[in-house]
Order: C-alpha cells, then sequence, then structure tokens
C-alpha cells in the first residue's frame, strides 16, 4: 500500500491502493505481472528458511505468487478480512471453502436457492464423499435449524441468490450454526463488499465468483475465500493440493478490475434500482424480484443487511413465448450466462446459471419458463430503459 493511503480504510482508497507497494516494485504503479513457475533462492539456506516459514519469499506459483498474493491482500482489505486465497474460479473456491471443513460422516445444511451448479456439486458430488446434504425448507432461519443434527459441519447459504434475488438472515444463521459448533459459509458474490458485509455478520468463509463484480469486466474466471488466517491456511492447504489456483496474469486483470470496484458497483446499483423500478411499472411485465423495491418479500431484510442492492433482477413474463421474445428483441444486452460485468446481459435462467439442473427441479425452486433475468451494466440507464421499452413492445 503508498504512503498516502496507508491509514486509509475507505474502500474507494483500499481498491486502488491496497496490495501495491510501487516501493517494492521499482516503482510500478500497476502491479508486475510476476510470470514465473519458479523462484530462485540465494542459496540451499534461503530456500530452507523460506520452505519452512522462518523467512518470507516465493519458490513455486502453485504455493505463492507475488502478483496473486498481492491481489489477495487487496480483495482480503476490501473485505475487511484477515486474509483472503485466490482460485482459477468462484466454482473452484466453493469446492475449495468445503472441502477442509467435511470428511465422510459429516454433514452439510444448503439453503435452497443457489448457483445451479453448486447445487449440482451438493447434490451429485459431495454425496459421492459420504456427505450428507440436508436442504432446508426455505431460506427461513428457522427451517434451517430444523436441519441441524449433531453431524452438522456447515450451513451454506448464497445471498442475495439468483435469479430471484433473495436475502438470507446471515446473523441468525451465524447464531444457528455457531450455537451448532458448525461453520457458516457464504457465497456473497452478488452482493460484494460495497453492499454488504457477511463476515462482520458472523460468517465463518465467505466465498466470491471474483468473475463477477469483482473483476468486473468479463474478462477473467476468478475465485475467492475471505476469513480469518487460521481458517484460510486449510483453504490454502488444500488448494495447493488440488492445484485450482489463480495464474498470475489473472491476478492481474482481477486487481485491475478492483481498482474501479467501487465506481462500477455504484453505478450497478444505481442502474439495478432504476431498471427495477421501470419493469415495475411497465404493464407487460409481471412480478419483478428485486431486492431494492419496497413490493420484494426480501426488502425490510435487504435494507437492513445491506447498504445497496447490485445490477441482478429478474422478471416474470405472460408465457414462455413473452420472455424468449423480450429476451431475443433487446439490443443493447447480450444474450447469456453471468453477471456483475460492465456489459449489460439478459437470458431466461432455465438455459444459463440453472441450465445443468432438471426442469422439474428448476420449477421447485420458482425458475419457470417465463423468467427473464438482467444483469445491469454500467451503460446510461436511459439507453438500457430504451432498450427494454422497445424489446417489450407487442408483448402486453
Ligand atoms: N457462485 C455464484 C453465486 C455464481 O453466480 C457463480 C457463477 O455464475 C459461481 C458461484 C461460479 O463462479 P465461476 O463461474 O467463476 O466458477
Amino acid at each position: 500500500m503508498t504512503k498516502d493511503a496507508r491509514h486509509s480504510d475507505r474502500l474507494g482508497t483500499l481498491a486502488v491502493h491496497a496490495g501495491l507497494d510501487p516501493r517494492a516494485n521499482e516503482g510500478a504503479v500497476s502491479m508486475p505481472i510476476y510470470q514465473s513457475v519458479t523462484f530462485a533462492a540465494p542459496d540451499t539456506e534461503g530456500l530452507e528458511a523460506v520452505n519452512s516459514g522462518r523467512a518470507r519469499g516465493f519458490v513455486y506459483s502453485r504455493v505463492r505468487n507475488p502478483t496473486v498474493m498481492a491481489a489477495e491482500q487487496r480483495l482480503a482489505a476490501l473485505e475487511g478480512a484477515q486474509s483472503a486465497a485466490l482460485f482459477a474460479s468462484g466454482m473452484a473456491a466453493v469446492t475449495g471453502a468445503l472441502a477442509p471443513l467435511l470428511q465422510a460422516g459429516d454433514e452439510l445444511v444448503a439453503l435452497p436457492d443457489i448457483y445451479g451448479v453448486t447445487l449440482r456439486y451438493f447434490t451429485e458430488l459431495l454425496p459421492r464423499q459420504g456427505v450428507t446434504v440436508r436442504w432446508a425448507a426455505s431460506l427461513a432461519p428457522e427451517d434451517v435449524a430444523a436441519c441441524i443434527t449433531e453431524k452438522t459441519k456447515v450451513i451454506y447459504a448464497e445471498t442475495p441468490t439468483n435469479p430471484l434475488v433473495r436475502i438470507v438472515n446471515l446473523a441468525a444463521l451465524a447464531t444457528i450454526a455457531h450455537a451448532a459448533g458448525a461453520k457458516l459459509v457464504v457465497d456473497g458474490t452478488l452482493g460484494g463488499p460495497m453492499n454488504q458485509r457477511p463476515l462482520e455478520l458472523g460468517a465463518d468463509l465467505l466465498i466470491h465468483s471474483a468473475t463477477k463484480y469483482l473483476n468486473g469486466h468479463g474478462d477473467v474466471l476468478a475465485g475467492a475465500v475471505c476469513g480469518t488466517r487460521a481458517e484460510l491456511r486449510a483453504v490454502r492447504s488444500f488448494s495447493q493440493a488440488n492445484g485450482g489456483v489463480m495464474d498470475p496474469h489473472a491476478a492481474w486483470l482481477l486487481m485491475r478490475g478492483m481498482a474501479t470496484y467501487s465506481l462500477r458497483m455504484a453505478r450497478h446499483n444505481e442502474n439495478g434500482q432504476r431498471l427495477a423500478a421501470f419493469l415495475a411499472a411497465h404493464p407487460a411485465v409481471g412480478k419483478v424480484y428485486y431486492p431494492g423495491l419496497p413490493s420484494h418479500d426480501d426488502h425490510a431484510l435487504a435494507v437492513k443487511q445491506m447498504t445497496g442492492f447490485g445490477g441482478l433482477m429478474s422478471f416474470e413474463m405472460a408465457s414462455p413465448e413473452a420472455a424468449r421474445h423480450v429476451v431475443d428483441a433487446t439490443r443493447l444486452f447480450a444474450i447469456g450466462p453471468s453477471v456483475g460485468g460492465v456489459e449489460s446481459l439478459i437470458s431466461q435462467p432455465g438455459n444459463t446459471s440453472h441450465y445443468s439442473v432438471p426442469p422439474e427441479t428448476r420449477r421447485e425452486m420458482g425458475i419457470g419458463d417465463t423468467l427473464v433475468r438482467i444483469s445491469a451494466g454500467i451503460e446510461e440507464a436511459e439507453d438500457l430503459i430504451e432498450d427494454l421499452t422497445q424489446a417489450l413492445e407487442g408483448c402486453k
């Protein structure tokens, strides 16, 4: 961190300065990319000192790399976490956070309404490793508490959820988890450190698909786990063995993306609120799911737990045909998966985030063929509204 920024804990300043000390990098104000697998030791004693932790240094990039470490420090600063570990993707972070916490015979309590591939991991892969996954009947804390047994090691939640943008009561879940001697693991991808602080609300580990808002430019796959130094030691030990660590070039892109995080996120929040209000008032649109709208089921909790509501929303059209039409007729919105990039995206979640979930399970989750999801980018809100207006024409 530079001299002037050392005493600031404000997000916009941390986003630019945390993790980078130009004086330690030939004066570079952009973190150099250490595109090297091996780091030569001065001598055998020096190598042994780094290996044993007696001296700080680098040996091999699967274990530690200066560019990756700088990006980790920047993210930890943004989240107010003691430590952060970066992974090759959000899914590598999900598996990397959970692996050290679970072994055969343990139980994980999962909240419904989670990312489709995480859902597949919980239904198809974790049970094969001898871990029982218990699904809470709803997001309500009492339904989560009802699933706790003496074997519960983890409560796993996403907030906000995708695509219905439900909000989960993190403080209540942390109380339930800790009373049971379990950990609360939260995927906070769709919130981000500007909008919510899961670690401050009691989460033990916070996961990000940094592919989304943190990087924000739709050009890098990245995952992260944040938490205490002790928790992260176990996470790193797993990731070094599993090998799904981040590449230095991806870390550099992520670091550059994070530098503008607070500017971008403020615009996503603003555009999200304006688009949701527009959609809610449109006669061709049914229910709109956006936590910044007073009509949203979790609006009160969102206001209490969050300081902004992001760019993700979804809405119901009158028929599957109308839903397809509005997706296809937009011009500024790219059709495809992902969230949180500078560019606006549109899709039916059944074709993107929840494609891998069987249609009947999707319907049980409230993700029908009439649902359309939008990720509001950072374009001008007027242009996005104009585009949606023309796409909705004839849909009444
Ligand atoms: N968690 C959430 C909430 C997501 O939306 C996604 C991807 O869309 C992931 C995890 C997985 O992230 P990645 O695509 O970076 O592996």
